[in-house]
């Protein structure tokens, strides 16, 4: 569900056509819409309103402050990875006690950042980390609230770059060694172990991973309390599905029927931690078509955005789908095409073998789907400054962050005296 709809034949994002954006902000583009961000949000956080919950944003997805401002305004928090995400997050005016830590690798300038701002908890990924987190807050003086980051060994049929609860993943503590991190953490002066994390894994399209992992985690939960420990939190982390091209993910009230039934008498508040669904099919990324050529059978479609904009074909092998802006070019004949951008990279393709209607120089090409791990994993790679982030909102629409300059790409690089001096 998306206000991205042809009107007047023309792609609209709400009651803003993607060619006035083109001709006033240039391309490539992403563009969110307002009214599509404020949906996804309200009706994921909806789904739990029958149980204590904080809908916590994997702000990975997609880290405009503009973004995260509009969903702590509507009651959500942040799920974090590094210290530049909280700090992101506290700029937009996020509270710090509704900010999540995870990640394998925190720094120890990470985590006394984090104490001394004053998160809700810190997502544990191993042993080592537990006994870091409790010596960096002894050092500060502080107690810092913890999860243990479970592994609950549950296939979420994803893609492998993005399936993370599985034995062999990097990622938490095997689930039957849960028991003993917990016992280490109630040792540790300066832990309050108060939580259970798991995150199985991104783009899942069924409940049964969902249900299969929060059986175990709530069998978990049941056996630390039985232990002693004082367990108030469940993060269940995020990973639902979006429908790129035919999937059909479970709803959110879905996935909440789901999941509800095996954690609501444990009286825990629940943490979610959401990216893809709130945000992926709220933006789309919109760029011109610079040349087309004919190869073998194949047409292949040079278009001004490359893989350092929107990277997640060449690294996911995944499937956005080309709609033309224009309603009409969907009728010119169709080809065999590879909508490649401009980097010197085989990889650097945003489409590939797809029968797509005659694309020519000029026109405009929106890559649908791209509100999530689009702008936020952009680079700069082959000095490409990185496209503007645009919001629309009913027929307005505001550029929540500049497309860079030249300028920008140089920024805090300098060449030292004995290279300008002409030496090496
Ligand atoms: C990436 C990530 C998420 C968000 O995943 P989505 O598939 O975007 O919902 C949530 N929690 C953790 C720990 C993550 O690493």
């Amino acid at each position: 569900m998306h206000y991205f709809e042809y009107k007047g034949g023309e792609l609209h994002a709400e009651g803003v056509s993607l060619s006035r954006l083109a001709r006033e902000v240039g391309t490539p583009f992403y563009v969110y819409s307002h009214r599509t961000l404020v949906r996804h949000f309200r009706v994921f956080d909806e789904a739990f309103a029958s149980v204590p919950h904080l809908v916590c944003f994997a702000m990975k997805s997609n880290s405009n402050i503009a973004i995260l401002r509009l969903f702590a305004g509507m009651g959500g928090g942040l799920d974090i990875v590094s210290g530049g995400e909280l700090f992101r997050g506290l700029k937009a005016g996020v509270p710090a006690d509704r900010v999540v830590f995870a990640g394998v690798g925190k720094s120890d300038e990470e985590i006394a950042y984090a104490l001394e701002q004053g998160v809700l908890m810190f997502n544990v990924e191993s042993e080592e980390e537990l006994a870091n987190v409790d010596a960096v807050a002894g050092r500060l003086g502080k107690r810092a609230r913890v999860a243990v980051r479970v592994n609950p060994d549950v296939d979420p049929a994803t893609h492998p770059y993005i399936s993370t609860g599985m034995k062999k993943s990097k990622f938490g503590i095997d689930i039957a060694k849960a028991r003993a991190q917990y016992k280490t953490a109630a040792a540790l002066p300066h832990l309050d172990a108060c939580g259970v994390h798991c995150h199985i894994g991104s783009q899942i399209t069924q409940s049964s991973p969902f249900v299969e992992a929060v059986e175990k985690v709530a069998a978990l939960v049941r056996a630390l309390r039985a232990d002693g420990h004082g367990i108030r939190y469940l993060n269940l982390g995020g990973g639902l599905g979006i429908t790129y091209r035919d999937e059909a993910p479970p709803l959110p009230c879905d996935y909440a029927a789901a999941i509800l039934p095996g954690v609501r008498d444990l009286g825990c508040t629940l943490l979610f931690e959401p990216g893809r669904v709130i945000v992926g099919n709220a933006g789309v990324l919109v760029t011109r078509v610079l040349y087309a050529k004919s190869k073998e059978e194949k047409r292949f479609v040079i278009i001004d955005a490359g893989m350092n904009d929107l990277i997640r074909p060449a690294l996911y092998e995944s499937y956005q789908e080309a709609r033309p802006v224009e309603e009409a070019a969907a009728l010119r004949p169709k080809h065999k095409t590879d909508l490649v951008g401009p980097v010197c990279e085989s990889g650097d393709y945003l489409a590939k073998d797809r029968l797509l209607p005659e694309y020519r120089r000029g026109d405009l090409v929106a890559i649908m789907s791209a509100g999530a791990y689009g702008f936020a994993m952009s680079s700069n790679y082959n000095s490409r400054p990185r496209p503007p982030e645009v919001l629309v909102r009913g027929d307005e629409y505001h550029v929540i962050r500049r497309r860079e300059s030249y300028d920008d790409l140089i920024l805090g690089e300098s060449i030292p005296a004995f290279i300008a001096e002409g030496g090496r």
